[in-house]
């Protein structure tokens, strides 16, 4: 569940620019149309609001990185009636705008990319551009909207879906529910590959990860990132099934702010690496996989005001610190290591809301400082959130 990189196999070419940039649906300002040239006629007032619930489980918070400022979010909507309906397009408006115009539109295949169903749901006609939601059906947007440098980030959205037949509208949200803590970052040194870091990828295990706790469906891996050390452009060198093989393995991880220790867990052996991969075949973690042991060796800090950052899969010995211990910005706490589900030696770093592991939202945060590779040389950035497959050098 941790690491799950479909086509990872040990090996990475240079990461381009971050295609997470290039995916982004629709940036502020897109499109310049008014109400009444969106609507085709079929939209007849109706004498009943559609009964179609829309919610927004946690609020987003705006992150800047790359130039662009991002919301990243889960719209889930439910078909509240005894008859199946269609989704066509989801927008979102400025809520505070005088005159409502869409900052952000999906449909078509840009909304076949964002929606996950709930249970199943009958498929998309080939050609059609709608998709079925079964009564009683539900079905999540993983919504991210891109906004250029300088464009006006609202403070509030407000959703409309349309259907087959008609127009529902509500969801409205904040758009800066936490603060954005400015961090160190997590690990030291140059040429760590941001793997599955925030994007919208479908296939981005963090950014879909949805997980049932306590009844209550969240996402704390929302903004998370596994760590992986890259030397010409691969994390191993030699034997792809020796830990000891991969750039990672063993090396420090640090407390990003002066924190409060509240999980130490140690113990957990390393598992042999593999990816079920044309020549990796057959990966078996060295201990049954279940909530209790998909994060490995773990260490939870207090970073204060309901956030906690979260280093998984670490060195079997490794964990330096113990719970209630006070740690200094900076200091190492322990060593990378390969333990629960993961298929090779990383840091899965998240922050999230809760200190139960996997119980919380995932939070987006700042790292003070840091050089992102590019084809020209490394570019310098302070105070954002890296994105998916950058290529990043910390410093000492
Ligand atoms: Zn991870």
């Amino acid at each position: 569940m941790y690491l799950a990189l479909p086509s990872y196999s040990g090996r990475f070419a240079t990461p381009p620019v971050p295609p997470a940039v290039r995916k982004s649906i629709v940036l502020a300002g897109f499109l310049g149309v008014g109400f009444a040239l969106l609507y085709p006629a079929r939209y007849e007032p109706s004498p009943w609001p559609p009964q179609l619930e829309m919610r927004v489980p946690f609020e987003p918070t705006a992150f800047p990185s790359a130039g662009r400022t991002y919301l990243a979010y889960e719209l889930h909507v439910t078909n509240f009636t005894n008859d199946p309906l269609t989704l066509r397009r989801v927008e979102v408006f400025d809520a505070d705008a005088p005159v409502l115009k869409p900052i952000a539109v999906f449909e078509g295949q840009q909304l076949d990319a964002v929606l996950r169903a709930v249970g199943v749901q009958p498929p998309v006609e080939e050609g059609s551009n709608a998709h079925p939601l079964v009564a009683g059906g539900g079905m999540v947007a993983f919504m991210w909207v891109a906004f250029e440098t300088g464009a006006h980030v609202p403070n509030k959205l407000r959703h409309r879906v349309l259907t087959g037949d008609a127009v529902a509208e509500g969801a409205v949200i904040g758009t800066h529910h936490t603060e954005l803590k400015v961090l160190r970052s997590p690990v030291l040194g140059a040429d760590w590959l941001a793997s599955d870091a925030p994007s919208n990828d479908a296939d981005n295990h963090h950014r879909r990860g949805i997980f049932v706790y306590d009844g209550h469906a969240s996402v704390s891996r929302r903004y998370a990132i596994d760590w992986v050390q890259l030397e010409n452009g691969a994390s191993f060198s030699g034997d792809a099934r020796d830990k000891r093989a991969y750039y990672s393995y063993g090396k420090p991880v640090v407390a990003v702010a002066d924190a409060t220790v509240v999980t130490a867990r140690d113990g957990l052996p390393d598992n042999v690496p593999g990816h079920n991969t044309p020549g990796h075949e057959g990966f078996s973690p060295a201990v049954p996989i279940t909530l209790d042991t998909v994060a490995g060796n773990t260490i939870t800090l207090d970073l204060g005001s309901g956030q906690f950052a979260y280093y998984c899969h670490l060195q079997p010995g490794s964990v330096r610190v113990k719970v209630g211990e006070r740690v200094k910005r900076g200091q190492v706490i322990g060593l990378i290591g390969d333990s629960g589900d993961a298929r090779e030696p990383h840091l899965h770093f998240e922050i999230a809301n809760s200190p139960k592991l996997m119980a919380g939202e995932g939070l987006p945060y700042l790292i003070d400082h840091f050089s992102v590779k590019s084809a020209s040389g490394w570019e310098s950035r302070t105070h954002e959130l890296p994105l998916k497959d950058m290529v990043i050098d910390f410093g000492r």
